[in-house]
């Protein structure tokens, strides 16, 4: 079959705050499209898109696999975003290769913290969205007041282009504005509709909606502004045209509702995707830099162009081994072709190309522009490299991860273990880039470290389980780091004479503080050859090597400025080595005359909670060092409080934040930045 035309691709997104019914609605989606023929309810823990085995446990989705399925003569590719927060870097990255969101609120819970951060990000990249507001059947479901808040907690002008028909347990299906029909569900699968006129009571308020969406689309486009200023009414195609523009411009975003449970409205949810939502075609060229010249390059979506691609997700699958999940940005790529990746500077060849379906794989020739995949048979290529044409080299920007903030230490239990757990984590960190692993020099235990406890939980888990490792395992700890706070300047020398050739290094260092995220700066103010400019790149990385152990409690140091001010050499006996331990020397030396000070992780922390139990909410973070940042109702008796807190004392937090609100509340917390430990806590 030929690649459909790239004006019917669309290249989705599902996101949600957890428990919002982003499984159940992805489930439906795929079996209406008719690719699964039976529907794996979530409950039971045998959905379609959660095939890793802890993820059933835990009900939650973490990889971001790619779907494929087709309605109403469109293609289409459901990109899965991560729900949980501790995975935030995972969702970012998969925001990167979409073209649009689907963002699904729970008609009671309504906007949530997750569902905001989730939503920042989209703004962040401009990402075109539709708002489909899931569980119109649960008591207290309000269609308006969840388009209030995201209109106040999101600041984006969502306008409803459906009206729920019947409340709660009656909710049965959806008035159109647009089409101005009534659509019901007749069966309990949700495949029979009705398409009935608007009954005589609904007719006002439908006629009042209908004018306030037109009102906010014509906002957005003079020419139908004039028209209906004119007095004239729009025909439902120009609505309908408008409201894409709008939409695709993040000026207005459409809202939808249903029942993915009681399977209601899903059907209309998918028509919405291929109406208002992106092609490929609808998006700026993608933006790279070209390796050689390091000039700006920019692909635009077509066949005819060089081609280029994304990985964007390496997974190790039990059938096929290492599968390499990309999207082509321009060009074609072909199975059994030869391609070149521009990030490592390799050629690797493709041996075949998979597209995922929710329950099977299909051998593809080929795709191209627009499309996404899964490539078998790549070695070297890993999770944001950009795969090209070899004469026509392009880097895509890449994609930037958080710094990981905890670790925890792995020991295996035999020798047999000791192989199996080194294959299994480079597998692991192959896959997930925001996943760090090394081994302690002076120890030799191997350190893991994330984004947080459930990310390293999961991380272990699947070391556990999957890969069958034997392993003990520590427990969780914060990642510090170590930095100057004053100026301090010093040398240090290497100089052995004994017989034969000697050794001679010396070098004077000032360090400094740097700005804050600044990392490392090396500067060499050598002038008229004190010491010869080969030895430079030696002291560079002596100092490189000494500033990974820190000088107060061996943490890395960062934010430090370095500056090589001068020193001496010795016509025979000066070597590389001698200046990289003179460097080394010297930058212990004056590194712990520079003050220096331990900084932690600060987690960025939001509760959600009932008016009842903020007193102790507060309370509990005060005691935990945290400072609050603002606190400010949400609906109801429903608060938010924010704070910052230093992950040290996050541990075990969702166990103690369930009993002090008898489980009623929730909270998210991702990394915000490292600050200074205070003295007492030393
Ligand atoms: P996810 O965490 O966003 O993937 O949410 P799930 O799809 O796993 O759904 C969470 C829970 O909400 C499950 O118990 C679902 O059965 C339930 N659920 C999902 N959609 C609906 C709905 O439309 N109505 C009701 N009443 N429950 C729903």
């Amino acid at each position: 079959m030929p690649e459909r035309s790239l004006e019917k691709v669309r290249n989705i997104g599902i996101a949600a705050h957890i428990d919002a019914g982003k499984t159940t609605t992805t489930e439906r989606i795929l079996f209406y499209t008719g690719r699964v023929h039976k529907m794996g309810e979530v409950d039971e823990g045998a959905a379609t898109m959660d095939w890793m085995a802890q993820e059933q446990e835990r009900g939650i989705t973490i990889t971001s696999a790619v779907t494929y399925c087709e309605w109403a003569g469109h293609s289409i590719n459901i990109i899965d975003t991560p729900g949980h927060v501790d995975f935030t870097a995972e969702v970012e990255r998969s925001l990167r290769i979409l073209d649009s969101v689907v963002v699904i609120f729970c008609a009671v819970g309504g906007v949530q913290p997750q569902s905001e951060t989730v939503w920042r990000q989209t703004d962040k990249y401009r990402i075109p969205r539709l708002v489909y507001i899931n569980k119109m059947d649960r008591v207290g479901a309000d269609m308006e007041r969840v388009i209030e808040q995201i209109g106040e907690r999101l600041g984006a002008k969502a306008v409803p282009i459906q009206l729920p028909v019947g409340k709660e347990e009656k909710f049965a299906g959806v008035i159109d504005l647009i089409e101005e029909k009534m659509i019901t569900y007749t069966d309990d699968l949700g495949e029979k509709m009705e398409e009935e006129d608007i009954p005589s009571d609904l007719l006002t308020k439908v006629k009042a909606k209908r004018k306030n969406l037109i009102e906010a689309i014509i906002e957005n486009n003079d020419e139908l502004m004039m028209k209906y200023l004119e007095g004239e009414s729009l025909n439902k195609k120009e609505i309908k045209s408008g409201l894409r523009e709008a939409t695709l411009k993040v000026n207005l975003v459409p809202v939808l509702c249903g029942s993915s449970l009681k399977n209601k409205g899903v059907q209309l949810l998918l028509d919405a995707v291929c109406e208002y939502l992106p092609s490929p075609l609808d998006l700026p060229p993608v933006e790279g830099t070209d390796p050689q010249t390091q000039k700006g390059v920019k692909r635009y979506p077509r066949r005819d162009e060089p081609f280029s691609a994304l990985a964007f997700k390496v997974v190790s699958d039990p059938h096929v081994g290492k599968l390499t999940f990309f999207r082509v940005y321009s060009g074609v790529l072909k199975s059994r072709s030869l391609v070149y990746n521009a990030s490592s500077g390799k050629r690797e060849r493709i041996s075949r190309i998979l597209r995922m379906h929710a329950n099977h794989r299909e051998d593809r020739e080929e795709i191209s522009a627009g499309g996404l995949g899964a490539a078998v048979g790549l070695k070297v290529t890993s999770t944001g490299d950009t795969l090209c044409e070899g004469e026509h080299p392009i880097i895509l920007s890449a994609i930037t991860f958080p710094e990981t903030v905890i670790s925890v230490a792995i020991e295996p239990k035999t020798k047999l273990d000791q192989d199996k757990m080194d294959s299994a984590l480079s597998r692991l960190a192959e896959e997930d880039p925001t996943f760090k692993l090394h081994t302690e020099k002076e120890t030799g235990e191997v350190i893991i470290s994330g984004m947080g406890e459930l990310h390293l939980e999961v991380i272990v888990d699947r070391m556990l389980r999957e890969f069958k490792v034997g392993a003990n395992v520590g427990k969780p700890q914060v990642v510090y780091k170590e930095t100057v706070k004053k100026v301090a300047e010093g040398e240090g020398k290497y100089i052995r004479q004994t017989g034969g050739r000697g050794h001679y290094g010396h070098v004077f260092l000032r360090i400094e503080p740097g700005e804050k995220g600044s990392g490392f700066e090396f500067t060499s103010k050598i002038k008229g050859g004190a010491i010869p400019s080969q030895y430079i790149s030696s002291i560079e990385s002596g100092v490189r090597e000494a500033k990974e152990n820190g000088v107060l409690a061996g943490y890395p140091l960062v934010d430090i400025k370095v500056t090589l001010l001068d020193g001496s050499f010795h016509e025979e006996d000066s070597s590389d080595l001698a200046f990289k331990i003179a460097a080394s020397l010297a930058f212990k030396k004056v590194a712990s005359k520079a003050n220096p000070v331990l900084l932690e992780p600060i987690m960025s922390v939001e509760v959600i909670t009932p008016k009842d139990y903020m007193g102790d909410v507060i309370a509990d973070l005060n005691s935990r060092r945290g400072k609050l940042k603002k606190i400010e109702p949400i609906i109801g008796v429903t608060q938010s409080i924010k704070a910052l807190v230093p992950l040290a004392e996050m541990f075990g937090y969702a166990t103690s934040l369930r009993s002090q609100t008898q489980g009623r509340a929730t909270y998210t917390m991702e990394p915000w930045g490292y600050e200074e430990v205070e003295e007492e806590i030393k």
